[in-house]
C-alpha cells in the first residue's frame, strides 16, 4: 500500500515526535549527520538493523565519536552504555500510517534504549514498514519483521520454519519485549526519518 509520506508525517508531529520525510537513504544519511553532529565526547548508542547497515552511518560516527552497538556478542558494559547514549539511532519494526511505533525484542535492549536512557532517539523507517493501522503494524511487526530476524539469526523456532509467527514461547523466540510508542515518552525526544523507499525488514 502506497502511504502519503507527508501526511504520515504529520501524523507523527500530532504525537509529539519530530518528522521529516527523504526521498533515500542517501538523503536521510545526509540529514542525520547534518541535524545531529557528533563529537568525541559524546557516546551513540545504535540497534542492530539492516536499515542502519544500508545508509552506512555507524562508519562516519565511529570516526567521531564513541559507537556502542546492541548487537549478538556486545559485552553487558557495550550494551549498557548504549543504553545511556547521547544519541540512539535505530529502525522500527513497523510503524502505523497514524503515527505509532512498534518494535519487538528478544533481550529488551533496544527497546529499553528507545523508551528511556538516550537523550535523542532517531529512528529511520523505509516505507515498506508503514501499515494502516496499529493492529496491522503489530501484525507486520510480528509476521515479517520478527520472523526475517528469526530466520537472520538461525534460531531455532517454529516461524523459521513455518515462515508465520506461531506464537510461540520457544527457548530461542526473539519475541520477548513488544513496545509500542503511541506518543513521544516525556523524558527522550524522538526523530523519525521517513524515507521514501524500502529499507530492512
Ligand atoms: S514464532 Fe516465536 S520467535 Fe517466531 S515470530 Fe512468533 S513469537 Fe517470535
Amino acid at each position: 500500500m502506497n502511504f502519503d509520506l507527508e501526511t504520515v508525517k504529520k501524523n507523527f508531529i500530532r504525537r509529539g515526535f519530530q518528522a521529516v520525510v527523504c526521498d533515500d537513504l542517501q538523503q536521510a544519511t545526509r540529514f542525520i549527520i547534518e541535524k545531529f553532529p557528533v563529537n568525541n565526547d559524546m557516546i551513540i548508542g545504535m540497534g542492530n538493523s539492516l536499515t542502519l547497515d544500508a545508509i552506512g552511518i555507524k562508519k562516519i560516527w565511529a570516526a567521531q565519536a564513541s559507537v556502542y552497538q546492541h548487537t549478538l556478542g556486545s559485552s553487558e558494559s557495550e550494551t549498557k552504555k548504549a543504553l545511556l547514549a547521547d544519541i540512539y539511532l535505530t529502525s522500527a519494526n513497523a510503524v502505523s500510517s497514524d503515527g505509532q511505533i512498534i518494535n519487538i525484542d528478544g533481550t529488551g535492549n533496544r527497546t529499553a534504549a528507545t523508551c528511556y536512557g538516550p537523550k535523542q532517539v532517531i529512528y529511520v523507517i523505509g516505507k515498506n514498514k508503514i501499515a494502516v493501522s496499529l493492529e496491522e503494524a503489530i501484525k507486520r511487526a510480528r509476521n515479517t519483521a520478527a520472523v526475517q530476524n528469526a530466520k537472520r539469526y538461525s534460531r531455532k523456532t517454529p516461524c523459521a520454519v513455518t515462515g508465520k509467527c506461531e506464537n510461540c514461547l520457544s527457548p530461542e523466540c526473539i519475541c520477548a519485549v513488544m513496545t509500542i510508542h503511541r506518543k513521544q515518552p516525556y523524558g527522550v525526544k524522538i526523530m523519525v526519518v521517513l524515507v521514501n523507499e524500502a529499507a530492512g525488514f
